[in-house]
């Protein structure tokens, strides 16, 4: 099969700093501002009204195309508006398909589970049972540790530094960002970070005090139920474990008996080349979260995937009213069937990736970077600066010329590349070369 991109390249995008000065959504009167809450964020940074998107293109209302190399941040992996899974919710919604279906048995659930099972789960070996847990991914972690508490019986669990997991209480008391966790207003608790890879510059080795402090009965440490971990770390600065790494760190989890709860939310469904982001690493995970792109289309859907004898859900006992998002079912099903009934999109986002590589290196190697470092894997990079508020300046410069890219890290130092997977070799590096000409004009 060959993955075409969903739309033709446009014109390289002319240079429009003044765009940030017009238009309704930077007027002092716009009703966004009057009437939308403070907590507004992504809106700031690209301060125009958007109206409609193809492909690897937004357009704001004016007319004036964005190139998106943030792609919904991961939920848009094969797109905007994919035509092959706009047609088919077009086909669903026309035939009166049910759109809210609560968890009741439906032919479009039906589809999908069928479509998940036979082209994710069983050619990959992995026998997990699905829950819907709610529609966004943070239902789905929080669905996760409600059950690795209840199949252990015990309260704690351990993220990592830099982990992100999402805003509801559970999510957020794992989660490591101080400016998010202080929105909680009340302690975040039986939750304790480790260093994640890396974070100690190689300088100790790996899980040395994470395997103390079980192994000691005076380290304070609470018993584990469970172990919380992002293969790449997205919102926390793209940082990469090592394949090393997270085979140490399932093992460790078997010797000590904690679950391990891979979260996928952004790095699975292809991002880093295969279907999820573990399976280089050859580890299987006794609970997957997904959500994002599992959907296909940007519809809200999310999985909480969990070996079979972790199934100690009673009926109902996690409930929740927007469970059964049919259109959702419908696209996820089209996007499994087109892009993954073979090896071509990993082949495709491996090869992807190499092309930003490439680039993130050059620009690394000129001067204007001043000492930027970057990784990634697959279709996930970061280009870090020693310079902490360069990022910021970057991503506004891009944004000018025409790209949008987002910053992640504690403090936003990293300019994170998230384009969908779908995106064109040729819209690649129009995109890579605004890149690297807004860190030249920020030098
Ligand atoms: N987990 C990870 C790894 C994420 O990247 C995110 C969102 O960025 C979430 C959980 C939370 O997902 P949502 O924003 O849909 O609640």
């Amino acid at each position: 099969m060959t993955i075409a991109p969903p739309n033709p390249s446009p014109t390289a995008a002319p240079d429009r700093s003044d765009r940030s000065c017009h238009g309704p959504a930077g007027s002092p009167l716009s009703v966004f501002e009057a009437v939308e809450s403070e907590v507004r964020s992504y809106c700031r940074g690209w301060p125009v009204v958007f109206d409609r998107a193809r492909g690897s293109h937004l357009y704001d209302e004016d007319g004036h195309a964005y190139l998106d190399f943030f792609a919904g941040a991961g939920a848009l992996n094969y797109g905007h508006n994919n035509p092959v899974l706009k047609r088919a919710l077009l086909d669903y919604i026309e035939r009166d398909g049910i759109t809210h279906g609560l968890d009741m048995s439906t032919t479009a659930k039906r589809a999908f589970l069928e479509s998940f099972q036979n082209n994710v789960l069983r050619p990959r070996d992995l026998p997990y049972k699905v829950m819907f847990p709610g529609p966004t991914g943070t239902n789905a972690v929080e669905a996760a540790l409600k059950l690795a508490r209840k199949v252990k019986g015990r309260e704690a669990v351990v993220s990592f530094t830099n982990a992100f997991h999402g805003m509801s209480l559970g999510a957020l008391a794992v989660t490591g960002n101080a400016f998010k966790r202080a929105g909680a207003g009340i302690p975040l608790v039986h939750g304790t970070p480790m260093p994640f890879d890396g974070y100690l510059d190689g300088q100790v080795p790996d899980f040395l005090w994470f395997e103390r402090l079980l192994e000691d009965r005076g380290s304070g440490l609470n018993r584990p139920a469970a172990v919380i971990v992002e293969t790449v770390q997205g919102e926390g600065g793209i940082n990469v474990a090592r394949m090393e790494w997270l085979r140490r760190l399932s093992e460790l989890c078997r010797t000590h008996d904690m679950l391990l709860i891979v979260d996928d939310i952004q790095m699975g469904c292809g991002r880093t080349g295969p279907f999820f982001s573990f399976e280089e690493a050859g580890i299987v995970p006794d609970i997957v979260t997904l959500s994002k792109s599992i959907g296909g289309y940007g519809l809200p859907m999310s999985l909480t995937l969990f070996r079979p004898e972790l199934d100690v859900w009673e009926p109902g006992e996690h409930n929740g009213t927007f469970r059964g998002n049919n259109p959702a079912f419908v696209t996820a099903t089209a996007a499994l069937e087109t892009y993954w009934a073979d090896g071509q999109m990993e082949k495709q986002t491996l090869a992807r990736g190499e092309q930003v590589e490439q680039a993130l290196s050059a620009i690394c190697e000129e001067g204007a970077g001043h000492g930027a470092r970057y990784r990634g894997r697959g279709l996930v990079w970061g280009l870090e600066f020693a310079d902490r508020a360069r990022a910021s300046a970057v991503c506004a410069r891009a944004f000018e010329l025409g790209l949008l890219v987002e910053t992640s890290g504690p403090v936003g130092e990293v300019v994170k590349l998230l384009p969908a997977l779908t995106i064109s070799p040729d819209e690649l590096d129009e995109g890579l070369r605004i890149l690297a000409r807004a860190v030249r004009e920020t030098a």
